[in-house]
C-alpha cells in the first residue's frame, strides 16, 4: 500500500482554439463552419437549454436551443408530428458547406414565442 499520487508524468496541457474577438462561436465539427453565437443559446418554455430528447425510432438526441443560427439550409419539408416543442412544427437543418445533418428548425404554428428557434444536436457541434 502507498499513499503517494498516482501518475508522476503531467500529461501536456491540450489547448483548445478559442477566438474571442466576436464572442465565442458554435461550429459544425465537420467543417468549422460558424452556426451560432454562444450568446444565442436559449431557453424554450422554460425548459434547459440542453435537453435530451428521443425519437420515433428510439435515438437518443442531446438537443442545444439557440435564438439565432446561421450557414444552416432547411429541409423544404416541415412536420408537425413527433414535435419535441409543442406548438412548433420542424425541418431538419444541414450545415450549408458541407452538408452535414446539424439538427431542426422549429416554426411555432400559433403565437408562440419566439416565432423561430433552432434545435442543434451538441455532438455535432464545436465550441462554446
Ligand atoms: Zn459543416
Amino acid at each position: 500500500m502507498t499513499d503517494g499520487k498516482p501518475g508522476d508524468g503531467k500529461a501536456p496541457e491540450e489547448r483548445d482554439e478559442i477566438r474571442e474577438e466576436e464572442g465565442e462561436v458554435l461550429r459544425c465539427r465537420s467543417c468549422g463552419a460558424e452556426i451560432a453565437a454562444v450568446e444565442d443559446i436559449c431557453s424554450i418554455a422554460g425548459a434547459p437549454s440542453l435537453q435530451h430528447f428521443a425519437n420515433p425510432e428510439g435515438a437518443l438526441w442531446e438537443v442545444l436551443t439557440v435564438r439565432h443560427a446561421r450557414g444552416l439550409v432547411a429541409d423544404v419539408q416541415a412536420y408537425s408530428s413527433f414535435t419535441w416543442f409543442a406548438g412548433y412544427s420542424w425541418r431538419m437543418v444541414a450545415c450549408a458547406a458541407c452538408m452535414e445533418h446539424l439538427g431542426w428548425m422549429y416554426e411555432a404554428m400559433g403565437s408562440q414565442t419566439p416565432p423561430r428557434f433552432f434545435g442543434l444536436v451538441r455532438g455535432k457541434l464545436s465550441g462554446g
